[in-house]
């Protein structure tokens, strides 16, 4: 569902992606670690059509992201939550979700704090509630692949938990889903697949020599 294959990209003359390769089958969930500037969020953009790749494949659902325009990949059902959220601060939660046209009440009955909050500035909601409140922006459109930078960055555990109970629902659902993720611990305890990602490419070898030295 999701597939690239020798994927590079950059800004200008950097290059940050170095041939990243990376299947993720359609209902299951990979969560991509990696350290500081590794790339996780360029792939991302590489993922979400905001970058374009200089060389490689990239296809999600059948669709060439790289020839895609922004209507074609909405078609095919991506979404992605960036990093920081992607919410309108100053308005409130139920008009960040009326801008998503979809019917609130299904993200009313998963989350019923936002309903309780539904008259709140987005802004003025701690960081859990703002994260779930991105998170339903990407479900309302019911989405057939979600890629989310970060999702439990600074959050509760409690939170993250409630959070991740909604990705392995979505994912039975047949929702394809690419996390990147902090915690290698969280990460396996909620993802089919667990890569990570180290100077632009996907790293071979265990994760204990990618975060604390060795030879990958
Ligand atoms: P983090 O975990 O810190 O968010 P990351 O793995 O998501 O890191 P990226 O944000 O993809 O890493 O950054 C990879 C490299 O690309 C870094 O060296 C960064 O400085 C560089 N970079 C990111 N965005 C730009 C940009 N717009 N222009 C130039 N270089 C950039």
């Amino acid at each position: 569902m999701i597939d690239l294959t020798d994927v590079h990209a950059g800004y200008g003359r950097i290059e940050v992606l170095r041939g990243v390769s990376l299947n993720v089958p359609r209902g299951t969930v990979t969560a991509l670690l990696g350290p500081n500037g590794a790339g996780k969020s360029t792939l991302v953009k590489v993922l979400s059509g905001q970058l374009r790749a200089t060389s490689g494949h990239v296809h999600l659902g059948g669709v060439h992201v790289n020839d895609a325009s922004a209507d074609d990949l909405a078609r095919a059902g991506l979404c992605t939550i960036p990093e920081g959220r992607a919410i309108f601060p100053n308005l409130t939660v139920a008009e960040n979700l009326r801008l998503m046209r979809g019917d609130p009440e299904v993200v009313y009955s998963r989350f019923p704090k936002l309903r309780v909050r539904h008259r709140q500035l987005a802004g003025s909601m701690s960081g859990g509630e703002q994260q779930m409140l991105a998170f339903s922006r990407a479900l309302i459109t019911d989405p057939a692949v979600l890629v989310i930078d970060e999702l439990s960055m600074g959050l509760a555990p409690v939170i993250v938990a409630e959070l991740y109970e909604v990705v392995r629902e979505l994912a039975s659902s047949g929702v394809t889903m690419l996390i990147v993720e902090q915690f290698a611990e969280t990460a396996s305890s909620v993802a089919d697949d667990v890569v990570v990602m180290a100077h632009g490419s996907i790293a071979s070898g265990d994760l204990a020599s990618v975060y604390f030295g060795g030879t990958s």
